[in-house]
């Protein structure tokens, strides 16, 4: 293939196009209004001259269908789930990773990529309290809770690891509260465990596990001839940001001989702030940790990480020889050889860049602001007169109103009618006593408190129309 356009011409022009995007996003609406059939029209028309169009009119058309016909993730009044702002620099690395392409699946082949890695991976391993730890980053938090039961069933069943799961005497169960997140549905599939396997623990009043229950449902499944063997704790719950008890599940796992993971994918956030740390007080105790630095690190899709303290379980996993690839030549393994994909994208080297330019203390500021956010919002909410429905310190709002019944309105039509005016997003959620509330989250350090105001003036729009 020869070049359409000049390399640097076409870079250039994605350059500007990304920075005017960052720019000006608050001048787009949240919900893109672009669809139907007039976005049809223009994606039909972009392949309709069969490649006669330069780069650069490609990319600038292709910008203005992802700003108009997409939900503006980095806006700062997207208050839907978890997305951050994204940093420029952390833009431009995935930039820079894609025109390098360097391949992470052995160690000597991007020796670079893999120190810059590193850098960020034990910054948050001294965040969660370990100096010594085994981990990769992922394409998210599916994929490395995924991966984290692989391990932790390659760990304690070495047997099936040849033989399969239908080799085992004891069936393996494990525990997660009802409110945990429903990536370890697809994991128990995937791995064969089957869905039952993930037995779902009832929640106590503020939606955090209820550990007394979950002592039964161990004691139960071990007379049944089943074999506990792993117990997610959930750092920050999808649905109302509970966070189940990391000592007391510690203790338990402990006792129990069972596998602690602790899924912190966006309520590892956290971790990044001494002052709020004491939260998540307990979390070092893992056997491993899932945080989404996609989620909660201001850079953007897909980057999950997965740390561990043990070491040899992703390999147990993972491990396998090839005559097409270097084997396990030194004291460690290569890291194919410990996670599910083979090829390997730099997928951390925006975090690390991002590190490096503004260094820790700039995710302490914001970990904090949106703390801070958190708060100010239950209280305009309060002030407002709406009710909440949910107890976490997280940014994170559950909330209701006592007019919208009234009004006849169903929360996801209360949302629906907020979104499509285009200066505010949100959703819907269902907690764990069943009922439906609209759910704020704040995850972008750039959202301000007027963004806050926004957001209730234009819900309280909806209530009085
Ligand atoms: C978002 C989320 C996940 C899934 O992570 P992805 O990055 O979307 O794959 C898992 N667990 C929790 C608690 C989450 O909030």
């Amino acid at each position: 293939m020869s070049e359409a356009d000049d390399p640097e011409r076409v870079l250039r022009c994605a350059a500007l196009l990304a920075a005017q995007a960052m720019g000006r996003v608050r001048d787009r609406a949240v919900e893109g209004r672009l669809g139907g059939d007039n976005l049809a029209r223009r994606v039909a028309a972009l392949f309709e001259s069969g490649g006669g169009q330069s780069a650069p009119e490609v990319l600038e058309e292709v910008a203005a269908l992802l700003g108009a016909g997409c939900v503006q993730t980095t806006h700062p009044a997207y208050f839907g789930p978890f997305h951050p702002g994204i940093l420029p620099e952390a833009a431009a690395a995935a930039l820079l990773v894609a025109a390098f392409n360097p391949q992470l699946a052995t160690r000597d082949h991007a020796k670079a990529a893999h120190a810059l890695e590193s850098r960020a991976l034990d910054w948050v391993a001294r965040a969660i309290g370990w100096e010594e730890h085994a981990g990769h980053f992922t394409n998210g938090g599916q994929e490395a809770n995924t991966e984290v039961l692989a391990a932790a069933l390659a760990q304690r069943f070495p047997r099936a690891r040849e033989e399969g799961l239908l080799a085992l005497e004891r069936p393996p169960v494990f525990y997660l509260a009802a409110e945990a997140h429903h990536s370890f549905d697809k994991a128990a599939q995937l791995l064969g465990l089957g869905r039952r396997a993930a037995r779902r623990v009832p929640v106590g009043a503020e939606s955090t596990i209820d550990v007394t229950a979950l002592q039964s449902a161990i004691a139960e499944d071990r007379k049944a001839g089943c074999e506990p063997f792993f117990v997610v704790a959930t750092a920050g719950t999808t649905a109302s940001g509970a966070i189940d008890p990391l000592g007391d599940l510690a203790d338990l796992a402990a006792r129990q001989r069972m596998w602690l993971h602790t899924d912190a994918a966006w309520g590892g956030l956290a971790l990044f702030s001494p002052n709020h740390r004491d939260l998540l007080a307990g979390i070092e105790r893992s056997d491993s940790v899932t945080i989404d630095a996609h989620k909660t690190l201001a850079v953007p899709l897909g980057a999950g990480m997965l740390l561990t303290r043990q070491r040899d379980a992703l390999e147990a996993a993972f491990g396998t020889q090839s005559p097409y690839m270097p084997g396990r030549r030194t004291d460690q393994p290569e890291p194919y050889q410990t996670s599910l994909p083979w090829s390997r994208r730099a997928i951390g080297l925006p975090l690390a860049v991002a590190l490096a330019v503004r260094g820790a203390g700039a995710y302490t500021a914001a970990a904090d602001h949106l703390m801070q956010l958190g708060a100010i919002l239950r209280e305009r909410l309060l002030r407002a007169g709406f009710t909440l429905h949910n107890h976490t310190p997280l940014p994170l709002v559950c909330f209701d109103h006592p007019r919208r019944a009234d009004r006849g309105l169903s929360p996801a039509q209360w949302a629906r009618r907020s979104n499509a005016r285009g200066r505010v997003w949100l959703a819907p959620t269902r907690l764990a006593d069943g009922t439906t509330t609209l759910r704020a989250t704040i995850a972008n350090h750039r959202t301000q408190v007027e963004d806050l105001d926004l957001l209730v003036e234009e819900l309280r729009l909806q209530l009085d129309a």
